[in-house]
């Protein structure tokens, strides 16, 4: 076993297997191959099928980890509540894959989809005008950290992901984002309600990628990144469905 670059927020650590640690380095080789390819559009086929094997190499470098540590996921069809946070750090071109899925499977829900990740970011804003102003009238010298007292902030308003449906199901499942399919829990699911949020005990996990890889779908990222470049899950979304990316 080696020491892992897995990311708790909080819990145990996990260490990364030498069989996984072979499919880690599958999955910097595919996306090297994905980052020389000459495309402009990440729509093209080469790399989709390209990227589909990346995803498909980390669902097992995630399966062989967690068996190594004498992990299961408890993340369950239907179990959603997770779904309601503020997804960020999703990649251009995952945003752009998703959009042509929405449009080719799911036209009639297009205009829901936009009005919804539009209600969301007004609510963003406004959390950050009140989260700024909570911390400016504090008189306290203790450090806060204002994007993550956001972001829990933004949990508890229980917005779910303009994608969910009303079955709590990821209505883009096949093409959800790397950052969604890192995020799980390795205990009781009521753990991740949102009253939850804020206590130490609270054992969801981030199965990531390591830093070679990370790096490399930063680099693809701004590859083919376009328009404001919003890593926002709903305000990626929005910019391409409203024709401003
Ligand atoms: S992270 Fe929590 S809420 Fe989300 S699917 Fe897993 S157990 Fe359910
Ligand atoms: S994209 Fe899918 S998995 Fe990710 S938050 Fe939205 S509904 Fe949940």
């Amino acid at each position: 076993m080696t020491e892992s670059e897995i990311f708790y927020i909080s819990g145990e650590p996990l260490t990364v297997p030498d069989s996984a640690l072979r499919l880690h380095k599958d999955i910097v080789a595919e996306l090297r191959v994905l980052l020389e390819c000459r495309t402009s559009n990440p729509l093209d086929i080469g790399f989709r099928s390209g990227f589909e094997k990346v995803l498909s190499i980390y669902d097992a470098y995630q399966k062989e980890t967690l068996i190594a540590n004498g992990k299961q996921i408890s993340c369950r069809a239907g179990c959603s509540c997770c779904c309601a946070h503020w997804v960020e750090d999703v990649n251009s071109f995952e945003i752009q894959i998703i959009v042509d899925y929405i449009k080719k499977y799911m036209p009639r829900q297009v205009g829901e989809i936009i009005r919804t990740c539009k209600e969301d970011i007004a609510a963003m804003e406004n959390l950050e005008k009140i989260v700024d102003e909570k911390l400016a009238a504090l008189d306290t010298q203790a450090e806060i950290d204002s994007s993550l007292l956001l972001l829990s902030s933004f949990y508890q308003l229980e917005r779910p992901c303009p994608l969910l449906t009303s079955q709590g199901q990821c209505s883009v499942y096949s093409v959800r984002p790397v950052t969604c399919r890192i995020y799980m829990n390795l205990s009781d699911p009521i753990r991740c309600s949102t009253s939850n949020i804020n206590y130490g005990e609270v054992v969801t996990c981030v199965l990531d990628m390591q830093e070679e890889a990370n790096e490399l779908l930063d680099e693809l990222h701004l590859k083919f990144r376009r328009g404001g470049g919003c890593s926002a899950l709903r305000a990626g979304i929005w910019e391409e469905l409203n024709g401003t990316a």
